[in-house]
């Protein structure tokens, strides 16, 4: 647990100091600066070695060298004056007298002139005191060569003062005669001592020096090899950490683009494992962009897994409802409708949700008989009050809504409408984008979904056209056999009756042999119609024979088929066929028998209607009769 916690910690650290979270942007600039950082601090050390060295030098150049030269200078002087001494005090005249003293002060005063320019006090500056500052160190002996320069200056004075005096003194020997050699002795004596005095701590000053020189290479050594030593632990800690951080970086770039890279191609090549996603491994746009991938990938593999689930489905009527659950659970719209174009191409219909109640339509009822009033039906394209509002009149106006409707081109036209519904204020409603961005995944579905309801369309039609009579439009004896045994299994599953009326027309011969083939048939369609429009929409009517139709009265209560067959017999009875100038009406008799009731046998029930239209027919026709079981006899059929 607390290694974990630990870890944890430690993952934190580096995703922190790699900027892993960071966008790329930001990621770069802190890299630059880093890189900057160790450029920066590479210079300060290379700086500080080139001023270091550059003082010393300085110093070396406008200190040392003149001390040097200086002390060198003193010491030449100092026998000079020795030799000039003795000249003074052996001279004979007061010119030579004169002379050699001159000669003596010109060369001592020399002496403290140059100390003077040496010992002089530097101009301060802020600048000089920085200077100086830095200049402090050990090597120079700054102390030792001052203190030379003060015994110069003061033995120089000295010599001086006593130089006067011997002069005063030879002078007044060699005009007057006076006798001061002991004095003059003296004198000379101590002016000896002084100038012995002035060459050892000249001869001291020029070892100094030279130990001082040593020093300045020691010193300039010791810091170019610490320089070179402080360079080197720079560059290598800043190539170091350069090389980690280009590679964390790069990593976290290169890695997922790679993979992304590599799952393209394999997309591409159609072998790839869609649920297979790219680790999300940052939280910078790299991070974003794999997720974004993921999330593509998801779309495609729930497109392909969609079309294949669909392709799979029974019913035109599942591939809708399956179309809705994808609007609803990975689009994420839920106020859609679904609108087919009828089998005549007509009008519209709801296909999804189905059994809509038409006050809940969002368009005008208008649409469901006239698909072509449908703006997307009859344009082709999409149509979007986001666009321009109230671009559709067919759209029930309401100020909070907007609607989408993308056709379903099917077979190279409108075969259909999908409408989406969106509110545009409270609780649910979307920005702008993030509608199209849903519009934009939902029609990607609708997309995957036409070549299937194309297919099971054509599939329909032609089912259809097997099923049915050409003429009448009404099912025919093969629909019977197909689907007879569904309608037993749904009535027996609700424990419901089935009615079964036989129609036979009344002497329909004669309308043949009276008006023809042709108007046959048309009293024969008008009658099918009348039929099929006196019973339910799910009721079923087929034309059994000739000018014999069966109607199939689903989930009846018992005794409720003879007032629908009553309602048949009569609704044909007051038809009026007009041929011409002539009119004349039909009737139109009734054999009625239910199932279960009846029979066990969905088949020996249709019989039984059979026997009861027989009965009909032989009682005198135009008329509705209930079978009852004293009609049957087995012999007799
Ligand atoms: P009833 O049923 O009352 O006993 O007399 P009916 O004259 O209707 O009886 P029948 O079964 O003898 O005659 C049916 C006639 O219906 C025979 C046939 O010419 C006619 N018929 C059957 N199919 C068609 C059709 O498709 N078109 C036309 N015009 N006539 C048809
Ligand atoms: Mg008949
Ligand atoms: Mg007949």
């Amino acid at each position: 647990m607390q290694n974990n916690s630990k870890r944890g910690v430690f993952q934190r650290f580096v995703r922190l100091m790699t900027f892993l979270d960071l966008p790329i942007r930001r990621k770069f600039t802190f890299f630059a600066v880093g890189v900057l950082f160790w450029f920066v601090l590479l210079a300060g050390v290379a700086f500080y070695i080139l001023l270091d060295v550059n003082i010393k030098t300085a110093q070396v150049v406008n200190s040392l060298l003149p001390d040097e030269r200086f002390a060198q200078d003193t010491l030449r002087k100092a026998n000079e004056i020795d030799r000039l001494v003795d000249d003074l005090l052996q001279a004979g005249t007061e010119q030579v007298v004169s002379l050699k003293s001159e000669l003596l002060k010109t060369s001592l005063i020399s002496i403290s002139q140059a100390v003077e320019q040496l010992d002089a006090p530097e101009v301060q500056s802020p600048i000089r005191m920085v200077w100086d500052r830095l200049a402090e160190n050990s090597w120079l002996d700054r102390q030792g060569n001052k203190t030379y320069l003060q015994l110069v200056k003061k033995s120089t004075a000295t010599q001086l003062q006593l130089l006067n005096e011997m002069s005063y003194l030879k002078v007044d020997q060699v005009k007057n005669g006076q006798d001061n050699r002991s004095e003059l002795e003296g004198k000379s004596g101590r002016f000896g001592a002084l100038k012995e005095e002035l060459v050892s701590a000249s001869v001291e000053f020029l070892e100094s020096i030279s130990h001082q020189t040593k020093s300045y290479s020691t010193s300039i050594g010791t810091t170019t090899s610490y320089a070179f030593w402080i360079m080197m632990t720079v560059l290598f800690l800043a190539c170091g950490l350069l090389a980690i951080f280009t590679f964390w970086i790069s990593d976290s770039i290169v890695l997922p683009v790679s993979s992304m890279i590599e799952k393209i191609h394999t997309l591409a090549t159609g072998h790839v494992d869609l649920t297979d996603k790219i680790e999300i491994r940052s939280d910078d746009e790299i991070g974003e962009m794999s997720r974004e991938f993921n999330d593509l990938m998801d779309t495609v593999h729930g497109m392909t897994v969609f079309k294949n689930v669909i392709e799979e489905d029974a019913t035109l009527e599942d591939v809708y409802s399956r179309m809705g659950e994808a609007f609803c659970a990975n689009v994420g719209i839920e106020n859609y409708r679904i609108y087919e174009v009828t089998s005549d191409g007509m009008g519209l219909m709801a296909a999804f949700p189905l059994l809509l109640p038409d006050k809940k339509l969002s368009c005008q009822t208008d649409i469901l008989t006239s698909c072509e009033l449908c703006r997307a039906i009859k344009t082709g394209h999409a149509i979007s009050s986001l666009a321009y509002d109230r671009v559709c009149k067919q759209f029930l106006f309401d100020q909070n809504q907007v609607h989408i409707c993308i056709p379903m081109i099917i077979g190279g036209h409108a075969g259909g409408v999908v409408q989406f519904v969106f509110d545009k204020e409270g609780e649910y409603a979307l920005s702008r984008l993030e509608i199209e961005q849903r519009v934009a995944k939902a029609e990607a579905y609708i997309k995957q979904s036409l070549s299937v309801i194309e297919a099971k369309r054509l599939m329909n039609t032609l089912r259809e056209s097997a099923l049915r009579d050409p003429m009448t439009g009404l099912f025919n004896r093969r629909f019977l056999q197909d689907q007879g045994s569904h309608l037993v299994a749904g009535s027996l599953r609700r424990k419901k009756n089935i009615a079964l009326l036989m129609c036979d027309l009344d002497f329909f011969k004669q309308v043949n042999d009276k008006y023809g083939h042709d108007v046959g048939d048309v009293v024969l369609k008008e009658s099918s119609a009348i039929i099929a429009k006196s019973v339910r929409e799910s009721d079923v009517v087929i034309r059994f024979g000739g000018e014999e139709f069966l109607v199939i009265l689903t989930d009846v209560e018992v005794g409720d088929a003879f007032a629908v067959a009553e309602k048949i017999r009569t609704n044909i009875e007051e038809k009026t066929f007009v041929i011409g100038t002539e009119k004349f009406s039909k009737t139109i008799s009734i054999g009625i028998s239910e199932f279960p009731e009846d029979s066990d046998g969905f088949w020996q029930a249709i019989k039984f209607a059979d026997v009861a239209l027989y009965q009909a027919k032989e009682m005198g026709r135009n008329k509705s009769l209930r079978f009852v079981e004293s009609m049957w006899t087995a012999e007799e059929f």
